[in-house]
């Protein structure tokens, strides 16, 4: 069986065709796949984003296809941005907006926990679905450190080993990330099926 990654992104593609390739014919990305195609991520949760895009993109290409979402939850905040991760700025993709904003709200707040979430869900296109949620528990910096990393990298302080995620290599990252974990996960449960 085919299997298509609803993400073009480089780092995704790499890092899902490694850990995907023993149970999969063939493994592309949308754009080797030839697949123009957006879902409209409007889920209340990361698991409802994550299933509407693997199941969209099962149903147009007629393969599997894997979907991942995923961001930031902030205690002190209600669990924002959640799914606005992205756009917290108002500006879709703006990291570096979308720290300044987060600092901006935790101004002067003493709870910094927070936490990444990563929802990925395999969809078949006779409508088997297989589902991973995992997490990765820290606290918000008050300031900015390291180059590694995207997103809220360089705020998100692992406090138990003073370091913010964007100061560990990304093999250490993805050993302990949300994602990784996640998508380890969903392989377990891969292998657990007939
Ligand atoms: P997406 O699921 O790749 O679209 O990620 C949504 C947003 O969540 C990103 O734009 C980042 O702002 C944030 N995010 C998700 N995972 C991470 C991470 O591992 N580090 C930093 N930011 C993240």
């Amino acid at each position: 069986m085919k299997l298509i990654l609803a993400t073009n992104n480089a780092h995704k593609v790499t890092e899902m065709k490694a850990i995907l390739a023993p149970y999969f014919d063939e493994i592309l990305s949308m754009r080797e796949a030839g697949i123009d195609h957006e879902t409209v991520e409007d889920g209340e949760t990361f698991m409802e984003n994550a299933v509407k895009k693997a199941r969209e993109l099962a149903e147009i290409s007629g393969c599997c296809a894997i979907a991942d979402d995923s961001g930031l939850c902030v205690d002190a905040l209600g669990g924002a941005p959640g799914v606005y991760s992205a756009r917290f700025s108002g500006v879709h993709g703006d990291d570096a907006a979308n720290r300044r904003v987060l600092l901006e709200k935790l101004d002067g707040v003493k709870n910094r926990a927070a936490h990444f979430t990563c929802a990925i869900a395999l969809a078949w296109p006779d409508g088997r679905l297989l589902t991973s949620e995992d997490y990765l528990y820290g606290e918000i910096a008050h300031t900015e450190r390291g180059e590694n990393g995207f997103g809220y990298d360089s705020l998100f302080l692992l406090p138990e080993r003073g370091v913010r995620t964007a100061e560990i290599s990304p093999e250490e990252k993805n050993s302990i990330s949300h994602r990784g974990k996640a998508l380890r996960g969903l392989v377990k449960k891969l292998e657990a099926m007939d």
